[in-house]
Formats: C-alpha cells, sequence, structure tokens
C-alpha cells in the first residue's frame, strides 16, 4: 500500500477496475469487484449492474 496522503476510504486497488451495480432493495449505487456484488449499504445480493 502506497498512502500519499489526503482521503483514503476507498479499498479497491489502483488498476483494479470496479464494476457499477445498482442495488435493487434499497436503490444503493455503489462499485465494487468480485463475482458476487453485494449492497454495501443493506448487504442485498439482489443487485443490478449499471
Ligand atoms: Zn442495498
Amino acid at each position: 500500500m502506497c498512502s500519499a496522503g489526503g482521503p483514503a476510504d476507498i479499498e479497491i486497488e489502483e488498476g483494479v477496475q470496479g464494476k457499477s451495480y445498482i442495488c435493487n432493495t434499497c436503490g444503493e449505487k455503489f462499485t465494487t469487484v468480485g463475482k458476487h456484488p453485494m449492497c454495501p449499504s443493506c448487504q442485498s445480493e439482489d443487485v443490478t449492474p449499471a
């Protein structure tokens, strides 16, 4: 990890492009990597690729 200062609340590593999803349960828009996207807000797996 390279900490250059500044906000660092994003856990996605540089060079890894996440996919955008919209939660069908709460409407949360989020970006994640991995084969099983889960809403960070309500932990629902009922999501749609955006
Ligand atoms: Zn949700």
